[in-house]
């Protein structure tokens, strides 16, 4: 007997976008890139600069279009080059060219230092005029208006500039130093009797097995260890380098400019940290039920995402439930899945060679996207397929929008792949039959909330103290341990045995320079997908209209606008906060109430 017969197709078809990186199509459009980096930097150049003239206003809205066509066409082959590494780390062949396109698509870099320091210089006024002269503009004129708010931090031309080209071998080469750290550590393990080394993308604490997660967890450590001082020479210039920036751009606090990014006031994440705050301690009963099913007296940082107990579930299995549940929220929300997988969008084949986790990403310019990630059978990959599809099915509905009103900030992204996970935890959960089914199933839901709520609060609790401290000097590895462990126990309710005391340096967010404070965003997106759920399931069918209309508007408004103009609620006030965390207390009072029973 053969192998059981799939249903769905578990690579992708790349072979749409381009046959192959030696075909004449890949060639082609490589050459349009390298002319059109020239072309556009020339252009820029001889732009004029802002003023009331009809003219003046079409020649901007020409070189807008230039500019949008030449973001469609990179996209393109960037995307087409990363995805095919995704599938094959160890080519070094493409690896070179992914090299060689970023140092083309660098070159680009004074084309948007240009636009920003012309909006600088233009007065209110002059500027209204501006766009109202043409349709074009007044068309995309929240992404104008976006730009003119960040010209007001930019530095004269010259330095910025400056900046850009130092960049590349300062924050940048900084974490491309730590990426090359990270990815040849190995972790050495005892599994059954003999010595096995593992890359740290393949350790991960959801084994059902304690003694395995334990032993992972301190393998890890130690291994860690060895490389900790070269991780905090680099978290110390990474950071270092963006506050001297913050200083000479005129932010007036770290902070400022992440939230600048992600289009949200201070008051809105203040009020959403002190609700969680406030709310936390409703996780109590939950560590100490989940200790006692674990059979221990305090959970420990490895066990807290542990499952109670292991489900499988196959591709096709997941993908039908998907297409199925997707489909009860909104019908084309469903045909989209469908849509996908019959194409090949998705890459999800349990095979060596592949990168480490997980994300989607979109070929605008085709209108397709592409998944990536490897299914393993179980429910946590059932989910992040369903958070993938999430953010896919966002990208789609902003297809038609201008290219520069598809662009939405972290925090709106993670709300609709965590809104699609919300849909089939919530059917998982309906559908449970056994209560040992029902309390797997919370456990999930509920682990997942620590990691938001919690995890990730500690992440930005040691951001902002490491970056308080950070602004008087360096910090050592073991002060920089010291605020991590110390940012643990805070944000855990010092309700755990063991904390990761080198989480600082095994957690690669730290360390991208492209993206700062790159954590409160998913609890935003994890509290405000809870939130629109909380209204599904008081408005049922209806809600799929309001809830594509909040994807439209992601591209195209800043978040407490979105969420009053849509949902007439005010972020910037606890009480919306709230309701969304009244759910998650639901989830653990079911939680105890079943357990309780055994
Ligand atoms: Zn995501």
């Amino acid at each position: 007997m053969g192998k059981k017969m799939e249903k769905y197709a578990r690579s992708w078809n790349l072979y749409n976008i381009f046959p192959d990186i030696k075909s004449v199509e890949f060639k082609k459009a490589f050459k349009y890139i390298e002319d059109e980096t020239i072309n556009l930097t020339n252009e820029c150049d001889k732009l004029p600069d802002i003023n009331e003239e009809k003219t003046v206003a079409l020649k901007w809205e020409n070189f807008f279009k230039k500019l949008e066509n030449f973001k469609l066409e990179s996209g393109l082959i960037a995307g087409y080059v990363n995805n095919k590494i995704s599938k094959d780390v160890e080519n070094e062949k493409l690896m070179i060219l992914m090299a060689n396109l970023s140092s083309i698509l660098i070159k680009a870099a004074p084309v948007e230092i240009k636009i920003l320091s012309k909006l600088k210089k233009c007065e209110k006024k002059t500027y209204n005029t501006f766009i109202n002269n043409s349709n074009y503009l007044k068309k995309i004129k929240f992404s104008i208006d976006e730009n003119k708010k960040h010209s007001n931090f930019l530095m004269d031309e010259k330095r910025e500039k400056l900046s850009a080209d130092l960049s590349i071998d300062g924050i940048h080469a900084w974490s491309r130093l730590y990426d090359k750290i990270s990815g040849k550590l190995k972790i050495e393990l005892m599994e059954k009797g003999s010595i096995v080394k593992k890359s740290v993308s393949q350790i991960r604490y959801d084994s059902n097995n304690r003694s395995i997660r334990q032993n992972e967890f301190f393998a890890s450590l130690k291994s860690w260890d060895t490389v900790k001082d070269i991780c905090a020479d680099a978290l110390n210039h990474i950071a270092g380098t963006r506050l001297t920036l913050y200083k000479e751009k005129g932010f007036k606090h770290f902070l400022d400019e992440t939230l600048l990014k992600n289009r949200l006031k201070r008051e809105s994440l203040n009020a959403m940290w002190s609700s969680v705050s406030e709310r936390k301690s409703m996780f109590i009963p939950f560590f100490k039920s989940k200790a006692k099913i674990m059979g221990v007296k305090k959970l420990s940082w490895y066990d807290i995402s542990a499952p109670i107990v292991s489900g499988k579930i196959d591709f096709d299995c997941a993908m039908d439930i998907i297409i199925k549940e997707y489909g009860n929220f909104n019908h084309d929300m469903g045909n989209f899945v469908k849509w996908c997988i019959d194409n090949k969008f998705i890459e999800s084949e349990n095979c060596s060679g592949k990168r480490a986790g997980a994300y989607c990403m979109q070929f605008a310019k085709k209108n397709q996207p592409r998944i990536f990630m490897t299914f393993t059978d179980n429910y946590a990959s059932m989910s992040i397929l369903a958070h993938e599809l999430g953010h896919a099915y966002h990208n789609y509905i902003l297809k038609d929008e201008p290219l520069s009103l598809r662009k939405y900030p972290m925090g709106l992204a993670e709300t609709a792949s965590t809104f699609g996970e919300a849909i089939i935890g919530n059917y998982l959960l309906k559908n449970a039959q056994t209560d040992n089914e029902k309390a797997a199933m919370l456990d999930k839901k509920i682990s997942d909330a620590v990691l938001m709520l919690m995890n990730i609060h500690s992440r930005f609790i040691f951001e902002c103290n490491f970056y308080e401290k950070r602004s008087y000097g360096e910090l050592t590895s073991d002060q920089l341990t010291e605020i991590m462990v110390s940012a643990q126990k805070e944000a855990y309710l010092e309700l755990l045995e063991d904390y990761d005391p080198l989480f600082w340096a095994s957690k690669l967010h730290f360390y991208m320079s492209n993206i700062s404070f790159y954590n409160f965003p998913y609890t935003f997106g994890y509290l405000f997908s809870n939130a629109l759920l909380k209204i599904y399931k008081e408005q049922g069918k209806k809600f799929a209209k309001t809830y594509n209309k909040i994807l439209i508007d992601t591209g195209c408004m800043n978040t407490e606008e979105l969420l009053f103009n849509n949902l007439g609620t005010d972020i910037t006030k606890k009480e919306f906060w709230n309701k969304s965390l009244d759910l998650i207390e639901d989830d653990i009072n079911q939680f105890i109430k079943i357990t309780d029973k055994k």
